[in-house]
């Protein structure tokens, strides 16, 4: 299909809720990719940080493949063991614990929500500007954009936004009430900001002090992308929970 064929299906067929690009890609392989016209590029997207091992790895492509044909879905009503081969290695491979898995980034952030209410029952959330845990109604309102927000008002009360510099601010904002403070230790959604150790520190000392969970956003900045498995490993402050999607599944 010519890209001006397909623009028409999409006018046709598709919520008009991305400003897609003229081109089609077909094919990729590690870090290229080909588009319809055979038009060679470098993926420096990733398909926003989802592809962390490349396109079309041939043991992802088998692993697929090999799953694909034995076994589909059970529901979790009945085990099957891969899933919980996965929730083992990531659990010892990060925090310990247990892992609750889910389908997207945004429902891991609605998990981790709710974790936080769980362990501290009507508790608030202290959130950072600029930051991005997807599109959910709870996810939104954890994510302090004006654009993506303002359009699905009202949002889901006791969240709190905090600037991205500022530690004080941050301390300040948690208090005897709060559940969380939940933050992207990399932010990714809005550029890509770094958040300084120090301010990271804070947020570690002000949930300690308080009682409150440190949840890190791991979606986007996760999986190697920063170098160690998990961006918090390098900046060396331990969260009590993280949330993960994207490269974990490498497409
Ligand atoms: C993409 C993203 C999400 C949401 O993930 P989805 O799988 O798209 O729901 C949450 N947090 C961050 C930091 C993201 O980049």
């Amino acid at each position: 299909m010519a890209i001006a064929e397909l623009q028409e299906l999409e006018r046709e067929a598709v919520m008009p809720t991305y400003a897609r690009l003229p081109v089609e890609f077909v094919r990729g392989e590690g870090t290229r990719l080909w588009d319809s016209d055979g038009n060679e590029y470098l993926d420096l997207l990733s398909g926003i940080s989802v592809t962390q091992i490349g396109h079309s790895h041939p043991r992802w492509v088998a692993a697929v493949l090999e799953q694909a044909g034995r076994l589909a879905h059970v529901s979790n009503l009945f085990y099957s063991e891969p899933g919980m081969q996965l929730a083992r290695r990531l659990a010892e491979r990060s925090l310990g614990g247990k892992v609750f898995l889910c389908n997207s980034g945004a429902e891991a952030s609605e998990c981790a929500i709710k974790l936080a209410r769980r362990q501290r029952p009507g508790g608030g959330f202290v959130v950072v500007e600029g930051g991005f845990h997807g599109r959910t109604m709870g996810a939104l309102s954890a994510t302090p954009q004006e654009s993506k927000q303002a359009p699905f008002a009202p949002l889901v009360p006791g969240f709190r936004a905090v600037p991205r510099d500022d530690p004080e601010a941050r301390g300040a904002a948690v208090d005897e009430r709060t559940a969380a403070v939940i933050l992207e230790p990399v932010q990714g959604e809005s550029g890509v900001h770094a958040l300084p150790a120090e301010v990271l520190e804070a947020a570690r000392a002000a949930c300690d002090e308080r009682g409150a969970l440190l949840v890190f956003d791991e979606v986007q900045c996760g999986m190697g992308r920063t170098g160690t498995l998990w961006a918090w490993q390098g900046a060396g402050v331990r969260p009590d929970a993280m949330t993960l999607a994207k490269g974990l599944g490498g497409g």
